[in-house]
């Protein structure tokens, strides 16, 4: 599970996230919508610490993230523990991220053995067979360049399930591609919703969301305005903004 508690970021004078809560249990798909600007990605970056919370706390199956506790104190993790932990949460970011000097199977294979000191032959095995699963398997001695947006990007989300992660993050996944290679990255994360993974997404396809989500949250300057089943986020919001926002999207 994933628990947000009272999470207040700033920028200089602008705060970004106004004490955000948010509950994600383990093999739940929370979908976050909302206009831009309203701090959806920097949500998303604390939760793998890669922006420090000003206030709040984050636990991922129970641990606190970025953080350990002594008496009443906080104290922030050692560069080393940080990255360990982080290792453990999947994130695929709008601009697919693949590195790209390395092959489409070195690009999974990395991670697992540099942070996690797995056994590179039984990553390879195991790379291998995500790679198949998402579609991309007859892709994986080639190199980024070589490949599609849209199989770029099932590469990066093989990339993430490598880690087994406890949770992946999507970050607009699907908002660099062209229209045509939307749906078969939509069908890969539905894939993963159906197996049973814990997913975060942030989205605009508002379709998407009212198919794949166990919770819709909408967001809008730094608060969680509304949060809830789709069909009732989405089919029937109660608040105003929620209400204009989807009039703009829809
Ligand atoms: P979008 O839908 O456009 O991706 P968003 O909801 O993801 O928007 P954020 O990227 O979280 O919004 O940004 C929220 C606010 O914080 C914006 O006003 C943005 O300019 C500001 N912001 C984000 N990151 C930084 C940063 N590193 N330094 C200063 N301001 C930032
Ligand atoms: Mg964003």
């Amino acid at each position: 599970a994933v628990e947000v508690r009272g999470v207040h970021k700033s920028f200089g004078a602008l705060e970004v996230l106004q004490g955000v809560d948010l509950l994600v249990r383990k093999g739940e798909v929370t979908v976050i919508l909302g206009p831009s600007g309203s701090g959806k990605s920097t949500l998303l970056r604390t939760l793998n610490h890669l922006e420090k919370v000003d206030r709040g706390t984050i636990r991922i199956d129970g641990d606190l993230i970025g953080y350990r506790r002594k008496g009443n104190k906080l104290h922030e993790l050692r560069e080393r523990d940080i990255l360990k932990q982080r290792s453990r949460i999947g994130f695929v970011f709008q601009n697919f991220n693949l590195f790209p000097h390395l092959t489409v199977l070195e690009n999974v294979v990395e991670a697992p053995v540099s942070a996690q000191g797995r056994d590179r032959a039984e990553v390879e095995a195991e790379a291998i067979a995500l790679l198949e699963r998402v579609g991309v398997g007859d892709k994986a001695h080639e190199y980024p360049r070589q490949l599609s947006g849209g199989q770029q990007q099932r590469v990066a989300i093989a990339r993430a399930l490598a880690l087994r992660p406890a949770v992946i993050l999507f970050d607009e996944p699907t908002s660099a591609l062209d229209p045509e290679l939307v749906g078969e990255v939509l069908a890969v994360i539905k894939q993963l919703a159906r197996d049973g993974a814990t997913l975060v997404i942030v989205t605009h396809e508002v379709g998407f969301a009212r198919e794949v989500a166990d919770t819709a949250v909408f967001m809008d300057a730094g608060v969680v305005v509304e949060q809830g089943p789709p069909e009732q986020v989405i089919d029937d919001p109660q608040h105003d903004r929620t209400k204009a926002f989807l009039s703009r999207v829809l």
